[in-house]
């Protein structure tokens, strides 16, 4: 039995709440606290089960963080308001002496890219504080890393090749608009992509390489290769990949609206004076397009996200595929949001919950794949995202990369 602080009343934060209320044998007492307290207090009256205190808090500014803290005294902050917060609400949990969590990695706000360096830095501090500080627990990064931890500890000897492959055949129904918060969305896939190859990391243009990838359920689908924050510590911690790459579907439609924006100057993160006011493009973009959480309704298809892994097992080659399929009308029936959202959320509630129960607790920071990936795999399939494999099935990860 554990308080938790949920930081952040977006489309992530509204699963997290209300999945952890469904486990209120392991989260006793939920605060949700965000910039804009109503949206967490409409989050709170939609859950029914337990009463989910609420608070205004601005995350960018730790001694407000720190006394909210020390008023709730949760055992375990989750993070699931914008990269930029990471490292504040890191500071915060470090003097408090209260665990992390979130789903994001840092990213500073004036340059759009994310590394794990920064919050790597925080090692030291956390093994010394003994508290846990738990990177990118959503599904990517987040279960696409315990997908490729259970592959390893029961599939392979070593790892090889590893494609990550995330599609979204759903439709909304706007002519223009981001599953998750629209400006982290396109400061991620207007940056230049990134693949790992032969122990270096190989800079591409930003979508200069894409190809009709096959997900399960769903047939072949334009995918672009971009760089994605999980194959940072990947490639790290599982040194035996020879190449590592990340996999998005977007719609033609997605593709011509973004390079309009891009070419009008409206996805440009620098400042600029708008009659006497310094606005960011992107952020003033940000304002005018719908909120990831007000997507769900009438969202129909599914999400497709998985691991596409090749190695070799007793000296012999051997692939191995797994993934999870997620239908955005039934996470819209069960809690009021589309795929995205809940596939994000949804791990951040079964993350917390093996922090709390100490299934996974150990002093310092971390990634998902240093964790035991059992209990964890068994926590999706009990909680709306089951996950299927395939063995020794034919895999696209021959493409040849043609930059
Ligand atoms: P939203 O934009 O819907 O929600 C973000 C929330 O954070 C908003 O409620 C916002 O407040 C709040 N917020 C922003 N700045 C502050 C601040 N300074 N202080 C307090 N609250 C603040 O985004 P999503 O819910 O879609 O995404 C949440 C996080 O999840 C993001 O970091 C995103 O990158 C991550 N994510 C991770 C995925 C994964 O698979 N790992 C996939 C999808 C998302 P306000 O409402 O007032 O603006």
């Amino acid at each position: 039995m554990s308080k938790v602080l949920i930081i952040g009343a977006g489309g992530v934060g509204n699963v997290v709440v209300k999945k952890c209320a469904m486990n209120s044998d392991v989260f006793s007492e939920i605060m949700l606290a965000s910039r804009t307290k109503e949206k967490c207090d409409q989050i709170a009256s939609e859950v029914k089960n337990m009463v989910v205190k609420t608070a205004q808090v601005d995350a960018d500014n730790v001694p407000e963080l720190v006394s909210l803290i020390n008023e709730f005294k949760p055992k375990l902050v989750i993070n699931v308001a914008l990269p930029y917060q990471d490292l504040t609400i890191m500071d915060a949990c470090l003097e408090c002496g209260v665990h992390y969590m979130d789903t994001a990695n840092y990213e500073p706000k004036d340059e759009a890219k994310f590394e794990y360096k920064w919050q790597w830095a925080y090692q030291d501090r956390f093994k010394e504080k003994g508290l846990m500080a738990l990177l990118g627990c959503g599904f990517d990064p987040g279960v696409t890393q315990v997908f490729t931890a259970y592959a390893l500890k029961h599939h392979f000897d070593e790892i090889h090749y590893l494609d990550i492959v995330d599609c979204n055949a759903g439709d909304h129904g706007k002519s223009f608009a981001t599953n998750f918060n629209p400006e982290i969305n396109i400061r991620e896939i207007t940056q230049k992509g990134k693949y790992w190859e032969d122990g270096k990391w190989v800079e591409i243009d930003p979508m200069s390489i894409h190809k009709p990838i096959d997900y399960p359920e769903v047939g072949p689908k334009e995918s672009y290769l971009l760089y994605h924050e999980e194959l940072e510590s990947l490639v790290k911690n599982i040194p035996t990949i020879k190449r590592a790459r990340f996999w998005m579907t977007f719609s033609p439609q997605y593709i011509n609206f973004l390079n309009v924006l891009q070419e009008v100057g409206m996805t440009r993160i620098d400042t600029i004076n708008y009659e006497g006011k310094e606005i960011v493009p992107l952020q003033f973009l940000k304002a005018v397009l719908p909120e990831p959480g007000s997507l769900g309704e009438n969202y129909t298809g599914q999400t497709s996200i998985g691991c596409q892994i090749k190695g070799i097992k007793d000296g012999k080659e051997k692939t191995y595929f797994v993934y999870n399929n997620c239908n955005h009308a039934e996470t819209y029936k069960e809690v009021g949001a589309q795929a995205v959202s809940y596939t994000t959320g949804v791990p951040a509630m079964i993350g917390a919950k093996m922090m709390l129960t100490s299934q996974w607790m150990k002093p310092g920071v971390f990634n998902m794949e240093e964790f035991n990936p059992d209990p964890f795999m068994d926590e999706l399939n009990k909680h709306g995202l089951p996950w299927h494999e395939k063995v020794n099935v034919e895999l696209p990860h021959e493409y040849p990369v043609s930059v």
